[in-house]
């Protein structure tokens, strides 16, 4: 299935999640806290991944089978990868609206100086876009883009989307500890992003198993420390620092639930123990999509989360 959950969503309330690219993983980017793991495709093409028309009918089926108190808040383009890679983005949002639920897009921005992305985005109810830096080699070390990749076109291409774009636009900043939390890092990324006006500027660190193991959250008192510098920018800023909650939506089926949402969001072990009891499934599906190399088990923090598996 292309959409997953409602799943809870610190930024959006009860989130349709919709996964446009193919499983895999596509993306511009290979960031070092990517929480569905390293990227296998890593590519600045736009191709197309589903025919629309699919899409929205897989969304729309998807919502004829949940309860009516699991109606999302909102259907959100958040894929394994980047979504703004599908070349059918804007049309899919269009046939999506049909549907009377405000369409959101969570973009690492990347391919936004591109005339025909910002179109698509532009379509959209409610965007956020990720600035991570506006340190050209700290970019490189914690977004890992692909190689023909310019920060400064970039953050150029946010600027211009920024004065076209009539909705609800947000940042997202991953703190990440030794990398872009310092003193002058934060200065500077929240000078760039007070140019850029958004309604919300959310700061988060990594609460999900990263990419690569030797990433660490930032401690408390570095994100106070961010959050008093944005402030002080004029920055509306909010800290996505708390757990979501355990309120994941469910079809009945829940082998196909733990897999779409496994794809794009690890589930911790109580989300999962939540989804079961909904989808009266028990344990032993787990333990056989492990068995079968479908997903895996991981210890981070403290705390059991279930990730998805691809091979390569
Ligand atoms: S975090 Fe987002 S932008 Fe970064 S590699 Fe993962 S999918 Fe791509």
């Amino acid at each position: 299935m292309i959409s997953f959950g409602p799943v809870s969503s610190r930024r959006l309330g009860l989130s349709l999640g919709i996964n446009n690219i193919v499983s895999g993983k596509f993306c511009s980017y290979s960031c070092v806290y990517c929480q569905i793991g390293n990227t296998i495709n890593r590519s600045t093409e736009r191709r197309t991944f589903y025919e629309p028309g699919k899409l929205a009918e897989d969304v729309k089926n998807h919502l004829g089978k949940l309860d009516k108190s699991y109606r999302p808040n909102y259907l959100t383009f958040v894929a394994n990868g980047e979504p703004t890679l599908d070349i059918n983005l804007g049309q899919e949002i269009r046939l999506l609206k049909k549907y009377d639920i405000p369409v959101a897009v969570i973009t690492n921005a990347s391919l936004i100086s591109r005339k025909s992305v910002r179109q698509d985005l532009m379509q959209a109810d409610w965007v956020s876009v990720k600035i991570d830096t506006v340190d050209e080699v700290v970019w490189k070390k914690i977004n890992r883009p692909s190689v023909e990749m310019d920060l400064k076109i970039i953050l150029e291409g946010v600027k211009i989307f920024a004065s076209e774009y009539r909705g609800s636009l947000h940042t997202e900043t991953m703190l990440i500890n030794g990398y872009n939390d310092d003193l002058g890092q934060l200065e500077q990324t929240a000078l760039f992003i007070s140019r850029v006006h958004p309604k919300t500027s959310w700061l988060s660190t990594p609460t999900r198993p990263p990419a690569l193991k030797v990433i660490k959250p930032v401690p408390e008192a570095k994100i106070i420390r961010a959050w008093l510098i944005f402030n002080n920018n004029n920055i509306n800023t909010e800290l996505l620092s708390g757990f979501e909650g355990t309120n994941t939506g469910y079809t009945g089926d829940a082998y196909s639930d733990i897999l779409n949402i496994t794809a794009v969001h690890p589930l911790r072990e109580d989300t999962m123990g939540k989804l079961l009891e909904n989808d009266k499934a028990d344990s032993s599906i787990v333990e056989s999509l492990i068995a079968k190399g479908k997903i895996k088990r991981l210890d981070y923090n403290g705390k059991i989360y279930y990730l998805r598996r691809y091979k390569g």
